[in-house]
């Protein structure tokens, strides 16, 4: 090869590290020699997916020869119906990641700047990155945004400001209250995503969604998943809820076939089914106090957490717990990419899965 591609890349992409994707869990049983783990690693639906949503998602196959609705047509009516939003005010992502991607690229340009939380979700700094945007950074204010230090940040060259809540990967959350005191301060030309990936999860009466708050604010735009509460992180569909002229302007570079038919299918049938969502939060909900009765009898502290993970402060360098627990069989998440090298996140699974994971804790702190 006589070129040097490196050289010849965009300067934000060649800033850029690959994505370090997990072992699949088969390979991984393979090497270390076992056998039934459990993945409680990635944020994922411990229930399996809806029936209904698989029945709908295998129904869509006989049109899989044809190109899906680009306008998504049905989804967008039934979560219409279901919020209230317009459908002109939706724009549909393959997972959320998608929309959180589509929003940089409509508004920045390198040199802009971007703000994100220290400890926030790493899509904000990949899109920032990838950009050539210049990020800034705010301290996080026990492990949760500083939502004043943000506000605070702004300047003529701020575009775009990323917030998560919850937050991954602290599961921090910050009040309905507190957003509405942020989005006051800053300028409508700045434009605010509001990341509600795990919003369907929180039980916490001071929690309220950013959707009640599109009407007030036009530069407001909020996002969802069906990738977590919803339990259809294979399909990849996620959403973006903004005014009329954002949605526009995100649904100009969306890809008009970025979702694929049996995402559509299953999406639109997993909203049907309540009873899965209300076992979804109720799961997580006995799961969660399961663990942090668990790991306070371990003597470990944790971020208190309103996701469906929660993140263990393993009082020492994380790594070789982390390795421990895999030889028990048991997947969490390393959190050191975000600089937070003594906790691990785990997500929280079903009964036996996390007493499974507490035995495996303390079975490795022993040692
Ligand atoms: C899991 C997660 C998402 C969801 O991403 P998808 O692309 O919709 O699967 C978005 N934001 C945060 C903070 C997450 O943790």
């Amino acid at each position: 090869m006589a070129s040097d591609f490196y050289a010849l890349a965009t300067p934000g992409i060649q800033g850029l590290h690959p994505y370090q994707p997990g072992k699949p869990v088969e390979e991984l049983e393979r090497e270390l020699g076992i056998t039934n783990s459990i993945k409680l690693a990635s944020n994922e639906n411990p229930l399996g997916p809806s029936q209904q949503a698989m029945d709908a998602a295998a129904a869509s196959l006989k049109d899989a020869c044809r190109y899906p609705d680009a306008s998504g047509f049905r989804l967008k009516q039934v979560l219409s119906e279901r919020y209230g939003f317009a459908p002109e005010t939706i724009t549909l992502g393959n997972g959320s990641n998608d929309v959180l991607d589509l929003i940089g690229r409509t508004f920045v340009l390198p040199g802009d700047e971007v703000i994100y939380s220290e400890f926030s979700f790493v899509v904000y700094m990949l899109v920032a990155q990838s950009l050539g945007a210049k990020a800034v950074v705010t301290p996080a204010l026990n492990w949760g945004h500083d939502l004043d230090a943000m506000a605070a940040a702004v300047t003529d060259k701020t575009r775009v400001i990323y917030l998560a809540n919850p937050n991954n990967p602290t599961g921090t959350y910050f009040s309905a209250e507190a957003l509405s005191a942020f989005m006051a301060k800053v300028p409508e030309s700045v434009v605010v995503v509001l990341d509600e990936a795990y919003a369907e999860y929180v039980t916490e009466a001071d929690y309220g969604s950013g959707l009640k708050l599109l009407g007030e604010f036009a530069n407001l735009i909020v996002t969802r998943t069906f990738s977590k509460a919803y339990g259809l992180a294979a399909l990849r569909m996620g959403y973006a809820v903004a005014n009329a002229q954002i949605t526009d302007l995100l649904n100009r570079i969306r890809q008009p076939f970025n979702v694929n038919v049996p995402a559509l299918a299953a999406a639109t049938a997993v909203l049907d089914d309540s009873a899965y969502l209300l076992r979804s939060v109720s799961n997580n909900t006995a799961g969660m106090a399961q663990l942090e009765q668990g790991f306070a009898k371990l003597g470990l502290n944790w971020i208190p957490s309103v996701g469906n993970f929660i993140t263990v402060d393993c009082g020492q360098n994380a790594t070789s717990l982390y390795d421990a627990l895999l030889l028990e069989g048991v997947i969490v998440r390393p959190v050191a990419n975000y600089r937070m090298p003594n906790h691990l996140r785990v997500t929280i699974g079903l009964p036996d899965e996390n007493s499974r994971c507490l035995e495996a804790f303390a079975k490795v702190l022993k040692k």
